[in-house]
């Protein structure tokens, strides 16, 4: 099954950086927050880069 990352649209400060990390997998969505839009756009380890560089730690593991 695919790991797939979650943003909690309340705590993302639309920083970018997990846009510019893996821009295959999250985007600004209309309302100017990230969201994932394809879990397989990235490596698992490349996902988890951007959950780390989260400055507000908005992006986890959806269970
Ligand atoms: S790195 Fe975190 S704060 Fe920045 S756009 Fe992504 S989810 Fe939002």
């Amino acid at each position: 099954m695919v790991k797939k990352p979650f943003v909690d649209p309340d705590v993302c400060i639309s920083c970018g950086l997990c846009v510019s990390v893996c821009p295959g997998v999250f985007h600004f969505n209309s309302a100017g927050k990230s969201e994932c839009y394809d879990p397989e756009g990235a490596t698992e380890a490349e996902i988890q880069s951007a959950i780390d560089g989260c400055p507000v730690q908005a992006i986890s593991w959806a269970s």
